[in-house]
């Protein structure tokens, strides 16, 4: 495995970056997830320690 292959595959792997909170600016937390049946897509829900709370779709 190539030294450039690596790098393709770890800038990849991040499938779901966590976005920081629009209030604080501090990194939320995963409080649930949620399989979307109508979608089939997992949405998952943080919840920052400022209250703010941020929705996700996974969309794999
Ligand atoms: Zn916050």
């Amino acid at each position: 495995m190539s030294a450039e292959f690596k790098n393709e595959v770890f800038s990849s792997y991040n499938p779901n970056p966590v976005r920081l909170c629009d209030s604080c600016g501090e990194k939320p937390a995963l409080v649930r997830t949620m399989l979307d049946s109508l979608s089939g897509r997992t949405v998952r829900m943080f919840k920052c320690k400022c209250g703010q709370q941020t929705w996700a779709d996974n969309k794999e």
